[in-house]
């Protein structure tokens, strides 16, 4: 399928899924993804709450990402932000950079800084729109569906650019005068907070360059993952009415 006819299909799904489910939040975290499928919600003029999670540590390029986001579209962006004190409480006991002295360590900063933000995000809608494809990461992405029901969240979830390639990403971005990240110029692939992203090296993972010093398999956040900290890949067919 054409670039024409993935766009005209991603409109189609959100449209289809935004009307079946709501209400409905698309959640950004203004990567070049993320902020086609913003522009492309925008086209579809559909019923969408947006939001994004602001971590407090994030790079300054993505907050410039965000101010551009929030000049170009009239729809309102929602900046949530952790805890105050579960921030200090977790920077006093285990220092404010302890996500690099273990796994368990980077998993807590992220359940406070992220997951628990996302939960009340999450909290009584009916889908989640997210900005997933397949091409990011072999190892933990490959065997995304279009639709999947996230039994963590208790929410359908919906990911219209499953099948988009990055270079059709940076091409709609291009054509359509979509802000981007100029972290991606450096050679980031995929951006997250500031201390745990860095760029790739040829031939690596699209991901690679998130929390680099961790095994592969574990390369995900905890937005996306179920108890065991697996990705939700529930087929269409297991839905929820
Ligand atoms: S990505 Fe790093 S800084 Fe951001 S929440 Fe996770 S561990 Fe903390």
């Amino acid at each position: 399928m054409d670039i024409k006819g993935k766009v005209e299909l991603a409109i189609q799904n959100l449209v289809d899924f935004s009307q079946q489910y709501q209400p409905a939040v698309f959640s950004t975290s203004l990567s070049a993804e993320d902020m086609v499928l913003l522009d492309l919600i925008d086209l579809a003029a559909i019923d969408v709450g947006v939001f994004t999670l602001d971590t407090g540590r994030l790079p300054p390029q993505t907050y410039d990402v965000l101010s551009q986001a929030q000049k170009k579209y009239k729809r309102p962006i929602q900046v949530l932000f952790p805890d105050t004190q579960e921030v200090e409480t977790f920077s006093i006991q285990h220092g404010v950079n302890s996500f690099y002295d273990s796994k368990e360590r980077r998993k807590q900063c992220c359940n406070i800084r992220k997951v628990k933000p996302l939960r009340r995000a999450l909290a009584g809608k009916k889908l989640w729109i997210t900005g997933l494809r397949s091409a990011q990461s072999v190892a933990t992405r490959s065997d995304l569906e279009l639709v999947s029901w996230d039994a963590t969240n208790e929410i359908h979830k919906l990911n219209p650019l499953l099948d988009w390639s990055t270079e059709e990403i940076f091409a709609y971005a291009k054509s359509h005068d979509v802000p981007v990240s100029d972290l991606y110029r450096q050679g980031y692939t995929s951006i997250g907070c500031a201390p745990c992203t860095r760029p790739i090296q040829d031939g690596e993972d699209e991901r690679a360059g998130r929390w680099w010093w961790e095994d592969v398999e574990s390369k995900e956040c905890g937005l996306h993952v179920d108890n065991q900290g697996r990705l939700v890949r529930t087929n269409q067919e297991t839905l929820r009415n």
